[in-house]
């Protein structure tokens, strides 16, 4: 097997396949597919991945691997086969579905150097280069751009005295630390005491450290423990009595906090009922997919637990899923506190090293669960005994760049593979998983009580318009303004939510209307207080607030709606006496400091919780009694066919963090729009009257879950050129597919235009099309082959963003 099969970290179409490479004799053996190496491509160093050996290859000529990154595979054999299988199912570039089953320390950074050409000296270069070549070193390129010699370079690059190398870095080391073993018997060590002269004490004392604890030690720990030197111990090493050694350590996100251990909960009989047919699929080895349908707080979780317990005693492993926003410290907790260190914890607060580090105890199985957002799925254990996808209808477990997978779809792959239950829990499942469901796809378990019976908390929703109506123009209506009183006088806590996706801070002129929007995006921009700034979300365009309108000159002009620091400002007007906690990106930027602010609400340091999306999960504190949601309707004008079931779920969600323990909760939802349907039985907490009426809408607008959707978005800086270019995939697509199927387009997207770009879309929706895929397939490849025309084409299959 002297050929290894690469795919090379070029993601371009033409490169989208394996290429053959030589093994050189020395990397014999030791290459193995799932290993990424070092490889010649063109006129660079660059990464690859080896994905099979062979013993032989059709083309004659072969360039030689360079050098493996690794020691072992960092892909097994199954996720191998998973790159191929979400190649195929999400149009992506095999390079894309290798790199994300990777964490990001292990995806390739290069580093461009200069070096002096083959058979060029350092006197061939004029004298202004001279220095930066000497002994032949490596010029860094950021070194060449800071020193403005640049020009220079490309003209001796010219004349063929230098040239510019590529060299592949890893991003993130091991961390390595000094340890300190003896080298002889512990008989020998205390022998070797005496022999030390009194004068050298200190080495004395190194030495009786270790006849005390005959073990390996931190260097580090060593100096501080006997309070001597490390020149000291150096002395012991080259009297070959200890020896010095570096170990690979775990950073560790976790090292100042103890989890409490907690035991497995008496099951009730609702859950009795419910975990039963997982631990049959379980102890019969079978894929099976659950539904695990339960209102918040009526202990999902435990069965998660409960079920992994059976898992880790047969000697498998569990995946966990939780969405990003909800991957709470207190969540963590729960996991940590039952299985301590046989869990790893994936999510974006670790930094790069962090998240390397626990990702390398999967894969050295020094764990048994992996709990984490949506890449967790790609946990790299080989014996997976159950997969669980906690608040399963989040839209956060779709990705939104290649490669565009939906994480449960990789973990139904996954199982099929393992034979393993995947179990997806909601209190609001979206409407797939529900018809599923109803269908026997999935199996259907249910938890329709809460846990002590506590009654889900009264929801009462207030119309806005008639608020301002009797002339209350605040964005508190009377009854919450009301309730947060009483709620201060009585010492509880309130949560205030702002639903902050849809337009909720623009710059609007109070006079004629005029909205400040995006050159480059046609959106409006997003108001920052701080500098008073307009920010563009989608290209990053930047501007202040204009004096005066452009259009009618009116001084009115001024930012609208409600951020939640305007909500903050208000609150110190109406209610000074109250101290509020604001959590949003602003204020959670910092790396803990999402957890240290709920710390402080938890230990009573607010009345008032602030907050946007991210404050609508996992909470769980016993003295929350009121939720106001200040704007239920803004998400509900996007453009969006899920709009109405994110409102819902979301709304639910919200509802469910009152009244969780002891005390009653109550729920204030505000509005303009009381009377839409997801609002309505969001308000009555009735999911099973949501889903029938939503299946209707779904069903008469061929939406899914009665169909399927792929969206293409087509975009360019022509109109024109984007315009004709949709026309023409919308025919081709419209004669490859049956009648069945409906092709919509050309149209605008909802974003008309990003980055100086417009963009058109064609939206199919189609039932049965055994085709599809290869049709869409081929207008990837027609347009991803022609560069040159600027246009690109993008698929998204199964989409959730329809913009
Ligand atoms: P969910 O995941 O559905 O929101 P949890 O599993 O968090 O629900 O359960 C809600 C609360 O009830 C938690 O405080 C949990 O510890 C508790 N709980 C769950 N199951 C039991 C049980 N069998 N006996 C006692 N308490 C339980
Ligand atoms: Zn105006
Ligand atoms: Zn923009």
């Amino acid at each position: 097997m002297q050929i290894a099969s690469v795919i090379v970290d070029v993601p371009t179409k033409q490169t989208d396949r394996a290429f053959d490479y030589f093994i050189p004799e020395q990397w014999r053996g030791v290459i193995q597919p799932g290993m990424r190496v070092i490889i010649p491509f063109g006129p660079r160093n660059i990464q690859g991945f080896v994905i099979g050996l062979k013993a032989e290859s059709e083309l004659k000529k072969l360039r030689e691997i360079i050098a493996p990154m690794d020691l072992e595979p960092v892909l097994n054999k199954e996720l191998l086969e998973l790159g191929n299988w979400l190649t195929e199912s999400t149009l992506c570039f095999k390079i894309f579905a290798f790199q994300v089953m990777l964490p990001a320390a292990l995806k390739a950074k290069y580093e461009k150097k200069v070096k002096l050409a083959i058979g060029a000296a350092v006197a061939d270069l004029p004298k202004p280069l001279h220095a930066f070549f000497e002994n032949d070193v490596l010029l860094d390129w950021e070194d060449a751009l800071k020193s403005g010699i640049v020009p220079l370079l490309q003209k001796e690059a010219a004349n063929g005295h230098l040239e510019v190398i590529y060299m592949v870095k890893e991003r993130v080391k091991k961390k390595q630390q000094k340890y300190i073993r003896p080298a002889v018997t512990l008989a020998e060590l205390s022998e070797e005491i005496d022999r030390i002269p009194v004068k050298a004490e200190k080495q004395r004392q190194v030495l009786r450290y270790f006849t005390e604890n005959f073990n390996e030690v931190k260097l580090k720990k060593l100096v501080t423990d006997v309070n001597t030197s490390a020149s000291t111990v150096k002395a012991l090493v080259e009297k070959k009595l200890l020896v010095e050694f570096e170990m690979e350590v775990y950073r560790n996100p976790f090292e100042h906090r103890t989890f409490e251990r907690t035991k497995p909960l008496p099951l009730t009989e609702a859950q009795q009922t419910a975990i039963g047919p997982i631990l049959n699929a379980l102890e019969q080895n079978q894929h099976e997919v659950f539904l695990l349908y339960g209102v918040t707080g009526s202990g999902k979780t435990e069965i998660y637990l409960q079920s992994i317990q059976e898992v880790i005693e047969k000697g498998k492993e569990a995946i966990v899923l939780v969405p990003e926003i909800a991957l709470t410290p207190q969540m963590v907790n729960r996991f940590k506190g039952r299985f301590g260190d046989l869990v790893a914890v994936l999510h974006s607060g670790l930094s790069a090293g962090e998240k390397y580090d626990e990702w390398r105890k999967i894969q050295r199985k020094e764990v048994k669960v992996a709990v984490g957002a949506r890449s967790a799925i790609f946990a790299p254990f080989e014996n997976i005994g159950i997969m669980i996808i906690d608040e399963e209808h989040e839209t956060s477990y779709k990705q939104e760049e290649m490669p565009r997978y939906h994480a449960r779809d990789v973990a139904i792959e996954r199982a099929i593979n393992h034979n393993c239950p995947v179990v997806l829990g909601s209190a609001t499942p979206s409407l797939e998983s529900f018809a599923r469901a109803q269908k026997k796809v999935y199996q259907l378990l249910t938890l329709p009580n809460r846990m002590n019976k506590q009654s889900l908390p009264s929801v009462e929703i207030i119309d806005m318009r008639e608020e301002l109506r009797e002339g209350n123009r605040s964005m508190f209506s009377r009854k919450l303004f009301e309730m947060l009183k009483d709620r201060i006088e009585k010492r509880q806590q309130s949560v205030l939510f702002l639903n902050k996706r849809g337009h909720s801070s623009f710059v609007m002129c109070r006079d004629c209307g005029y909205v400040v929007n995006c050159p480059n995006c046609d959106i409006s921009l997003t108001y920052h207080r701080v500098n008073e700034q307009m920010k563009c979300h989608y290209c990053g365009y930047e501007s202040s607030v204009p004096k005066h309108c452009p259009e009618c000159n009116s001084e009115y002009i001024r930012y609208f709606g409600t951020g939640t620091q305007k909500v903050e400002e208000e609150l110190g007007k109406i209610l000074p006496e109250a101290r509020v906690i604001r959590m949003d990106v602003d204020t959670t930027g910092r790396k803990g400091s999402h957890e240290r602010l709920l710390t402080d609400f938890k230990d009573g340091k607010a009345d008032i919780l602030l907050g946007t999306q991210m404050i609508a999960k996992g909470l769980d504190f016993p003295s929350i009694t009121l939720v106001g949601v200040l704007s239920a309707d803004t998400m509900l004008h996007l453009p969006d066919f899920r709009a109405s079931e994110k409102t819902f779920q979301l709304l639910t969600q919200v509802s469910g963090r009152a009244g969780r323990h002891q005390l009653p909760g109550e729920v204030i939802i505000q509005t303009y729009t009381p009377e839409h349907y997801s609002i309505e039985l969001a308000g009555h907490q009735d999911y099973d009257l949501f889903y029938q009426r939503e299946m209707m809408i779904r069903k008469t607008h061929h939406y899914p879950p009665f169909y399927y959707l792929s969206l293409i978005t087509v975009s360019h800086e022509q109109l024109f050129t984007v315009v004709s270019a949709t026309e023409k995939i919308v025919s081709y697509v419209r004669s490859h597919v049956s009648n069945e199927a409906v092709v919509l387009g050309p149209a605008a997207s909802p974003i008309p235009r990003i980055n100086n770009r417009y963009r058109y879309q064609c939206l199919i929706k189609y039932k049965r099309e055994p085709n599809i895929i290869k049709t869409l397939k081929t207008i990837l490849d027609q347009y991803q082959k022609d560069t040159k025309s600027g246009l690109q084409v993008s698929i998204d299959v199964n989409p959730y963003i329809l913009m």
